[in-house]
């Protein structure tokens, strides 16, 4: 009885001294071993969250070293967050990769690689020894690790946890991808349609936009069609079907094909994972009769009813007499019926007709654009006519005041680009008016020889000739010569042709007022040519400037001369990557000669006459010292103001300088300002890089190295063609 006493007493103790200890112990610190020495941690035992979701890792809580977070990556960044993950034991390494990030850590070593570029961590990773689940981590450092992926990351102190959001991402073509675009709204007729669900998002400068929702499910009410087994959406109105296929760059207008920058896709972010069939919003939107504007600032896609402007000759306007005699044949001569404004493409006519020919003195007011007539004698049998033509686009406003001292005031105000000219015939008398700008682009019909496959016509842009070429196998100068190219475009001087017998092609050469775009499509028994200023054809256009040549050699050294490095880069090499087939930016050359000179403000001219987004001017640096080394970029502050899509030249100088140097093994000397005349007299942002240095015999034994060269050539290929991703021209 005793002895059980003091053996009941015995455990009694135990439990009562052993257990709380147990529980202190395990709420203040932590056994573990790192660095090969064994420690108890008494810091803070760190949790981990993702978007709000907590990450299990109790059993290998993540601790502080230096104040810095330190989570086992194979919990957090593998199994969680699911990068792929490899950990070299013998190196000592871990590799982490998500999206388009690399991360290389080292065991014990605060040196870490971000996509190949050496950077410091803040803290090195440790191989930690949790003793009480004897389990081993590396633990790597949070923060460095999440926001190099591309994560939001938040340490909330209080209750010792890392919370990591993930970034927005999309699915589509099978693949998760991060994006960093906008995420943009849309807006009907001043209306905002609800996105929130799956934003406009930004592809190759396309704002693709969620179809359905959009165009059917909006205000706008049009029929949407999905079939899923055919991958085909149809969008249609009244008088216009447009047909996509999903992934494939041709749409069909009214059974006519185009061609569209960024295919119709489904995509879903990892917000909601809902499923939207996204299209190109400016393609579906014009093409429907709306009128399309994407607004930089708000990120917003504007889409307006536009009031039909009809194709085929139609009365734009239109005004009857309602009676046809007289009211005093003692006081007037004549009667006006009828006045009438019509249209047949861009050509408008406006015509008055009486009973008898229209006497009329024709004046023209330069300075108020408008023109006069005063109609002799004229019956008053109308109201005075005040009105403002918005259908019009060749004129303004149209004012008719009534017979006064025998005549009868008709005044027009035209729109700017409006031309005129008069005719009459019989009893009517006709203002024929033309307005360029509202034709800026012209088609013109070619016959297609017959079974001939558009994928093997080709051209070749000659604008430094103004002319271009359309390059049809064969010979087929005969057909053409029967099926003669009538030329309706008023940007088009001249159309020959001519058998190339080397080639066994037929070359039909147009001849061009101006430097002048144009796309050739396919139809259904003919091509269609599109010509019109650059400008209004392609998306993004670029400059690019060959620094010195002709005479002026530029910077020489060792029998180098600058102008031969600066044309070899910026035109032999680069030239086969920007007519690459996947590149979204046309280019136009000041200097296409090794031995061409061109006046420093010609070339700055020049961007202006292709309507260029961008003007790049390559150089090579030299200088009195043989150490100094690397790139410099310069911009003008004289030329600095913000353009249409928001790029001013000191943006371009900073996108460049960040990766261009470091991706060629080149210095950094950073973004510079001079006033050199082919930045500073520039109407568009412009830069010029200072590549390397001819006087240092490092930077001068890559700058005359051909593979070097060329791959300099691909690299300002790439960056030029993410600069248009990243700033869209929204053309
Ligand atoms: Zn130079």
């Amino acid at each position: 009885m005793n002895r059980k006493k003091s053996i009941c007493l015995y455990l009694l103790l135990l439990i009562v001294i052993f257990i709380p200890l147990q529980q202190v112990n395990a709420a203040s610190s932590l056994k573990i071993k790192y660095d090969g020495k064994m420690c108890y941690y008494s810091d803070k035992q760190l949790k981990a969250t993702l978007d709000g979701s907590t990450i299990n890792i109790s059993k290998t809580p993540g601790i502080l070293i230096n104040g810095y977070a330190m989570l086992p990556y194979i919990d957090v960044f593998k199994k969680a967050l699911g990068a792929s993950c490899k950990y070299d034991a013998g190196k000592g390494t871990i590799t982490i990769k998500q999206y388009n990030t690399t991360i290389i850590l080292n065991i014990g070593s605060r040196t870490a690689y971000i996509n190949g570029k050496k950077v410091l961590a803040p803290v090195a990773s440790k191989k930690v020894y949790y003793y009480k689940t004897k389990i081993t981590r590396v633990l790597v450092p949070s923060r460095f690790v999440a926001e190099a992926l591309g994560y939001s990351y938040t340490w909330n102190s209080k209750t010792a946890t890392v919370q990591i959001a993930s970034p927005y991402q999309i699915y589509y073509d099978g693949q998760w991808r991060l994006y960093e675009g906008s995420k943009g709204t849309v807006v009907f007729d001043g209306e905002s349609i609800d996105v929130s669900d799956m934003p406009v998002i930004i592809l190759n400068s396309t704002a693709l936009v969620p179809a359905k929702k959009v165009f059917s499910n909006s205000s706008l009410n049009l029929s949407y069609k999905n079939n899923t087994t055919a991958n085909i959406i149809t969008i249609s109105n009244e008088t216009t079907t447009i047909q996509y296929e999903l992934g494939s760059l041709t749409a069909y207008v009214n059974d006519i094909p185009y061609t569209l920058t960024e295919a119709p896709k489904k995509v879903k972010d990892n917000v909601t994972k809902k499923s939207y069939v996204m299209v190109p919003a400016k393609f579906t939107a014009q093409s429907l009769g709306y009128t399309y504007l994407w607004d930089t600032t708000d990120k917003t896609c504007e889409i307006t009813s536009q009031q039909e402007i009809p194709e085929a000759e139609t009365a734009v306007w239109q005004w009857k007499s309602d009676s046809t005699e007289l009211t005093d044949s003692s006081v007037y001569s004549n009667l006006l019926l009828s006045m009438t404004l019509s249209r047949e493409n861009s050509q408008e006519v406006f015509t008055l007709e009486g009973i008898n020919p229209i006497q009329a003195n024709f004046n023209f007011n330069q300075d108020t654009n408008s023109i006069s007539l005063s109609i002799v004698n004229l019956d008053n049998s109308f109201e005075a006519i005040d009105t403002v033509m918005d259908q019009s686009v060749c004129i303004k406003k149209l004012v008719v005041s009534k017979c006064e001292n025998g005549s009868t005031k008709v005044s027009i105000e035209l729109l700017s680009g409006t031309d005129y000219y008069i005719s009459a015939s019989g009893n009517a008398y006709t203002l024929n008016f033309s307005n360029s700008s509202a034709s800026a682009v012209s088609t013109l019909e070619l016959a297609k020889p017959e079974n001939m496959d558009f994928n093997l016509i080709t051209d070749e842009d000659q604008y430094y000739d103004k002319r271009f070429l359309i390059k049809i196998p064969g010979n087929q100068v005969a057909f053409y010569q029967e099926h003669e190219i009538i030329n309706t475009s008023p940007q088009i001087n001249n159309i020959s042709y001519e058998y190339n017998v080397e080639d066994n092609v037929t070359n039909i050469i147009f001849a061009t007022n101006s430097v002048q775009g144009y796309r050739l499509k396919n139809n259904t028994d003919s091509f269609l040519l599109e010509v019109a200023e650059p400008k209004y054809i392609y998306n993004n256009i670029v400059v690019f400037d060959p620094g010195h040549g002709g005479d002026d050699p530029g910077a020489i050294q060792n029998g180098y001369y600058e102008s031969n490095l600066n044309f070899a880069i910026l035109y032999t090499y680069l030239e086969q990557y920007m007519n690459l087939d996947e590149s979204n930016v046309k280019a136009y050359w000041t200097r296409r000669e090794e031995s061409e000179f061109l006046s420093l403000s010609e070339r700055a001219a020049f961007a202006e006459q292709v309507d260029a987004d961008l003007f790049i001017s390559l150089h090579m640096n030299a200088a009195s010292s043989s150490t100094a080394s690397g790139t410099e970029i310069y911009y003008s502050t004289l030329n600095n103001t913000t353009n249409s899509f928001g790029v001013t030249s000191k943006l371009l100088a900073d996108y460049l300088i960040e990766t261009l140097p470091n991706n060629l093994g080149l210095k950094s000397r950073g973004v510079k300002t001079a006033n050199y005349v082919v930045v500073k007299s520039n109407s568009v942002p412009a830069v010029l890089i200072e590549l390397g240095f001819m006087t240092n015999s490092g930077d001068l034994s890559k700058l005359t190295d051909s593979s070097f060269q060329d791959t300099v050539a691909l690299e300002l290929y790439q960056e030029i063609n993410s600069f248009f991703e990243l700033y869209p021209t929204n053309r």
